[in-house]
């Protein structure tokens, strides 16, 4: 049985979010965000105040271990973090100064027309029982009036622009006939169906070898060259070294470091992130850390491993996000760079952790 067609969002939908939108606006504007998951043992607060904006053409890496919260953030974002157990308990989002949470906006108009989302796992995206083929004409006709055969026309050309060899043939083959690799590759084909604005990738070149990686880098790079804006996780350092014009560091549902990548590169500021880059080995991964169930409710959520730990660490709330000498683009929040503290310690720190200089000790 084909895909059902029936669910085409409505272009009076689409219109009616254009109508609102506010191009002087950043393209994605997050503002205090809030996501719970509720479990057994109370609310797990995923998300916790989480602020940034992308703009247009623009590339910002979230980076973190697994489980600081930047999947979550990613699928609050439109609305498709699963509920329950997760809930949005606060903060807004808005899309070209168009809030998306406001109760008026029909998210299925911008979500895959406006905004595309690569999972990190791609099962969620593809569905075992309809062809590869059938899967990416539907994600083209539900956002697009166009023909069947215009349909699966543009499902091959997909196909070849993720890199899918013999895509005219590929198409008629269902998910499982592809590897892992090959699937993520599906998954952001289907993503990039209806031409968005904003594409929100969580790990979308892993499990993939350096060739590949190499040509879904040119393919995202051409993407930001047309003004595509981008919101990437990934663990890999190299990717975020490739694109990223800012990079977001989070720990415990909280950004503690922000700045330009080359700053953050440089000088990494918090002590987290100094941890997190000397887990590296240069570029290259080492296996994750151990999850964390002891990340404190109140205060600094990173003290209870902090080598620089001190009573003003304790709260009552994570410390504000302070300019690192100076710079205010390269925040950290860490009560080290308050003015009345000196944070020369952590900046010596910094330059042993820094990834460049890491690269750098290789050649
Ligand atoms: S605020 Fe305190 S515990 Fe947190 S990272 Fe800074 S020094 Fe460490």
């Amino acid at each position: 049985m084909p895909p059902d067609h029936s669910s085409r969002i409505a272009e009076s939908d689409v219109a009616s979010f254009l109508s609102t939108s506010d191009d002087a606006a950043p393209l994605l504007d997050v503002t205090d965000l809030r996501t719970h998951i509720h479990t057994d043992h109370g609310p797990v607060r995923a998300v916790d105040g989480v602020s940034f904006t992308v703009d247009r053409g623009e590339a910002v890496c979230l980076v973190g271990e697994s489980g600081s919260g930047k999947s979550v953030t990613c699928e609050s974002l439109t609305g498709i973090v699963p509920s329950p157990p997760a809930e949005m308990v606060g903060g807004s989002v808005s899309f070209e100064g168009t809030s998306l949470h406001d109760g008026d906006t029909d998210l299925r108009a911008v979500r895959g027309d406006r905004i595309g989302h690569v999972f990190q796992n791609p099962q969620h995206a593809l569905d075992p029982v309809y062809t590869v083929g059938e899967q990416l004409a539907e994600a083209v006709t539900v956002h697009r009036d166009v023909s069947d055969e215009a349909a699966r026309d543009r499902a091959v050309e997909l196909l070849g622009r993720v890199g899918i060899p013999n895509p005219a043939e590929r198409v008629k083959d269902y998910p499982h006939e592809f590897s892992g690799g090959m699937r993520q590759r599906v998954a952001l084909a289907i993503a990039l169906a209806a031409d968005p604005e904003l594409l929100v990738a969580d790990e979308p070149t892993t499990a993939v070898d350096v060739t590949v990686q190499a040509r879904l880098l040119a393919l995202l790079r051409d993407l930001l060259a047309n003004g595509v804006g981008l919101l990437l996780v990934t663990h890999d350092l190299r990717v975020v070294a490739e694109l990223a014009d800012r990079v977001l560091v989070m720990f415990g549902g909280t950004i503690v470091e922000r700045g330009p990548v080359e700053a953050v590169f440089e000088r990494p500021a918090h002590p987290y992130t100094q941890a997190l880059f000397d887990s590296y080995d240069g570029f290259a991964r080492r296996p994750d850390r151990p999850a964390r169930d002891d990340v404190p409710e109140d205060g600094c959520r990173f003290r209870a491993e902090c080598p620089h730990a001190i009573e003003a660490c304790s709260g009552p709330n994570q410390p504000p996000e302070y300019a690192v000498a100076g710079d205010e683009d390269h925040t950290a929040s860490c009560v080290y760079y308050a003015e009345d503290r000196p944070a020369d310690d952590l900046l010596a720190d910094a330059r042993a952790a820094s990834p460049t200089e890491a690269e750098g000790d290789d050649d």
